[in-house]
């Protein structure tokens, strides 16, 4: 997503993205496209953008916003007819250049949209150096494409310019690329992020989740093989092998990416997690002093389905005692430093620091007294990163009057960084290796416990085996080689 690391894009959690992509014989795709990227929503927020092609040329909108904001009721769709358009949703960075997608060049012959990262774009700098293309401005995506493009200007027809820069992509990569007559989907040779494909509407589509097919009345076919490149044209579909591919999903796709309705890997995610809440109730059923709880809590959205499968085995009550404002998206406007830009130049400004984080839990989540006051609470989240959600929702869960509070986590801790497109903190900044022990983490969040999932109850409650899975945030093992980046990565000890 991002080659460059300003120290703003250090401290902010960079979302994963989402690619959509649709060849549909006789129908204008891209008001379908739009629709898959809102199904995408949950993989990005802070900017849409869609490309189509008429047959003749290609054309695109891209703004910043949710999807429905940059297609919003002004747009004309009849701006971006054809039957082949691609999508793309995504967390961008503050100030700068935007790195808007899909990505089109300057001559806009070929476009792309990535979801994941090149952890270490040497490779593709070095390339483009000796091609004579600057590339001192571009991300890990445009890089991807101008090297594409490079190869397509040479003459090479779409799939072979394609096979040839592929290469140079060191690292995760989930792509929909077109250009006026195809569509291409292409995955690493690990297959970190998903991408899945489906038919309907007389053709083609390609999506990083399947949650986006049943809305559109597409069926899911089956998924791009790791180190597969799949071909969509007038002639129908094809597939060609990029590299000898070995499975390594990202087992974060289950734990927190993923919407609970996508199939990963044939795994009803939903079922996954609520197989891991049930696996902790075991893990903790087993313990010298087991937790005695009134209710249990899954911190809204993603916390929900470990919290029913929690309940179902230990038999305490889920209660749904949170509300969450869903309008909030993911950033916050800091009422102070707005105040100050209005003062300074008139603009606002959407702060992410720090201090602001906990306000931002509070603005999207509230207790109900009715419900948690004077119980003893279990309070289920999918992970810690920071600790900032888990802090503050201890925070307002006694506010509104819990006696207890016990927090308990659907996954291990995270001790590394993430390299395949989610950019999480520095690893200094990660919560579990900023404290030495379970229960100075247990101080830190004010919680009467801590627990978190053993990491082998998390890859069982996967039914897959833990060869098919990347786990690199909580085992430092990264399967798709990080290059330069292994120096910002420190070993740790027990992966408790
Ligand atoms: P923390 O607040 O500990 O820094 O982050 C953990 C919380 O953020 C959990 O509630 C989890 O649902 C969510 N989360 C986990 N990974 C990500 C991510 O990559 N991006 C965003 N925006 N949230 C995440
Ligand atoms: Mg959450």
């Amino acid at each position: 997503m991002s080659k460059e690391h300003s120290p703003l894009l250090e401290n902010e959690l960079n979302e994963k993205c989402g690619v959509f992509g649709m060849l549909s014989h006789h129908t204008n795709s891209s008001p379908y496209t739009m629709l898959g990227l809102l199904s995408l929503q949950h993989r990005g927020q802070e900017a849409a953008g869609i490309t189509s092609s008429n047959g003749d040329k290609l054309s695109s909108h891209r703004g910043k916003g949710l999807v429905l904001q940059v297609f919003n009721e002004q747009f004309d769709f009849r701006n971006l007819s054809g039957e082949i358009s691609i999508g793309h949703t995504r967390y961008g960075t503050s100030g700068g250049k935007e790195h808007l997608q899909p990505v089109a060049g300057a001559t806009e012959k070929f476009a792309l949209a990535h979801n994941g990262n090149i952890p270490d774009t040497t490779a593709l700098e070095v390339f483009l150096d000796e091609k004579n293309i600057p590339n001192p401005d571009l991300n890990d995506s445009e890089m991807m494409h101008a090297s594409v493009e490079y190869f397509l200007k040479k003459g090479a027809p779409l799939e072979e310019a394609i096979a040839k820069a592929s290469p140079l992509f060191t690292g995760a990569w989930s792509l929909v690329m077109m250009d006026k007559e195809k569509l291409v989907a292409a995955r690493d040779s690990k297959g970190i992020r998903p991408l899945s494909i489906g038919k309907g509407h007389d053709g083609y589509v390609f999506s990083s989740e399947t949650c986006a097919f049943g809305p559109l009345n597409i069926t899911h076919l089956r998924d791009v093989e790791p180190g597969e490149m799949v071909i969509v044209d007038q002639n129908g579909m094809r597939s060609v092998e990029l590299s000898k591919g070995e499975q390594r999903l990202d087992v974060f796709e289950f734990v927190y990416f993923a919407r609970p309705d996508s199939t990963l890997l044939g795994k009803a995610v939903d079922t996954v997690r609520r197989n891991m809440g049930k696996r902790l109730a075991q893990e903790m059923a087993n313990w010298e002093k087991p937790i005695e709880a009134d209710i249990v809590m899954g911190v809204p959205d993603s916390g929900l389905s470990a919290a029913y499968g929690f309940r179902d085995e230990s038999g305490i009550p889920h209660e749904e005692g949170f509300v969450k404002n869903r309008y909030m998206g993911r950033t916050f406007i800091n009422p102070e430093e707005n105040a100050e830009g209005a003062k300074n130049n008139g603009r606002s400004i959407i702060s992410r620091k720090e201090n602001t984080r906990s306000q931002n839990v509070k603005m999207k989540l509230s207790a109900l007294p009715s419900v948690v006051a004077g119980k003893r609470v279990i309070v289920i989240d999918d992970s810690i990163v920071r600790g900032n959600t888990y802090r503050t929702v201890g925070e307002i869960l006694r506010d509104a009057g819990a006696r207890e509070v016990h927090m308990v986590v659907s996954s291990p801790p995270v001790y590394y960084p993430d390299f395949y497109g989610i950019d999480t903190p520095k690893q200094s900044e990660l919560f579990a290796n900023q404290h030495a022990s379970l229960k100075e983490m247990c101080l830190a969040l004010s919680a009467d416990s801590l627990h978190y999932l053993s990491y082998e109850g998390m890859i069982e409650a996967t039914g897959l085996p833990e060869g098919k899975l990347s786990t690199s945030a909580f085992s430092g093992v990264y399967p798709a080689d990080i290059g330069n980046r292994k120096d910002e990565v420190r070993k740790m000890g027990a992966r408790a």
